[in-house]
């Protein structure tokens, strides 16, 4: 499952249409397989920057080349077609060293987004379909340079994000070989605050330029500060001490905060620090459900910020401005998934 269930979800309610296309079972499609490494030449952007705040170009679509394959697990993937070359060229190279991948999902289509959060709007509401559908146009999924991998391992397909996450030597292998080939590691740990993603070991984008995969791998750049699109400085995560929760837990709470960071446009962020245990208290759990018409919290945390406004703010926030010890709340459910609930002073 990638990001989120949703596109998962997406993926499986088109395979039906899909499906018929598709090779029989190989992961190669054919016209692929015989075909040259050479690229096929036509007009786009391979440098495109999508994500939460630059969305999908609106003739990409029309332009885009893609190509089908059928992954092992039997569903239909589609890619762009110089990316699943390069992918392919990729994927012989780790077989070689006994590293076996496989795609778990690459484009999904504008509509087919769409037609998700309509549904989910009219079933549960815009507020849940906003919280768990991801906005359509504003995933890089859309631009099919994205490849979502998935490992076999002793003959054994892995696919759930917490298994997979369990074979970083794996990854490292394969991540040493993306720049070559043309691709970077897209959703780097500790940029959150600029991807708005999570690290992300098994999603790898296509960018062709090799020398320019190269520097961004080797400079732990993201695309966007590679691009010029946000201004990357270090922020200092304070993760204190806690008796009540465990590094891991505060790690994550970080990490949701930092992604949610990412969507405030031309924000710097500077610091982030666990707030301490003593924010831990009946009434402030009181206070935050409170807040939330359909959650039900069972624990509650805080943390602070340090962060520098835009230059020109377009938004809610005075211009040029440091906002020190900024609050962020959050809150846990009963099936241990932490969210965060509110923010401000
Ligand atoms: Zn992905």
């Amino acid at each position: 499952m990638k990001h989120n269930m949703i596109y998962v979800c997406a993926a499986l309610l088109m395979m039906g249409g899909l499906m018929a296309g598709c090779s029989n079972g190989a992961a190669v499609s054919s016209s692929a397989g015989q075909q040259s490494s050479e690229a096929e030449s036509y007009d786009i952007n391979y440098m495109v920057l999508v994500n939460k705040l630059n969305p999908l170009p609106e003739d990409w679509e029309a332009n885009l080349k893609v190509e089908h394959c059928t992954n092992s697990l039997g569903d239909d993937v589609e890619v762009e077609v110089n990316a699943y070359k390069e992918y392919l060229a990729l994927k012989e190279e780790l077989e070689a060293e006994g590293i076996h991948v496989d795609l778990d999902s690459a484009r999904r289509t504008v509509e087919a987004q769409q037609e998700i959060m309509d549904r989910f709007t009219e079933k549960y509401g815009a507020d849940y379909a906003a919280k768990v559908v991801a906005v359509p146009g504003y995933s890089e999924h859309h631009t099919g340079l994205a490849l979502d991998l998935y490992l076999n391992v002793d003959g054994k397909d892995i696919i759930e994000n917490e298994d997979l996450v369990q074979y970083p030597e794996i990854w490292a292998k394969i991540h040493d070989k993306l720049a070559a080939h043309g691709f970077i590691l897209r959703y780097l740990e500790g940029k959150e605050q600029i991807t708005g993603y999570a690290y992300e070991p098994w999603h790898i984008r296509y960018i062709q330029d090799k020398e320019k995969a190269k520097e961004i791998m080797d400079t732990g750049v993201t695309l966007e500060g590679y691009l010029g699109a946000v201004n990357e400085t270090d922020v200092t995560v304070d993760l204190g001490k806690s008796a009540v929760y465990s590094e891991e837990e505060l790690k994550e709470m970080a990490v949701l905060i930092k992604c949610q960071f990412a969507a405030w446009k031309d924000c710097e962020l500077h610091s982030i620090r666990y707030a301490g245990d003593e924010a831990v208290s009946e009434e402030n759990l009181k206070w935050i459900n409170s807040m939330s018409e359909t959650a039900e919290y069972v624990k509650v945390a805080e943390f602070l910020m340090d962060f520098h406004s835009p230059k020109v703010s377009e938004n809610a926030f005075e211009s040029d401005m440091e906002y020190k010890n900024y609050q962020w709340w959050l809150g846990c459910d009963q099936e241990g998934s932490w969210e965060i609930v509110s923010w401000g002073y």
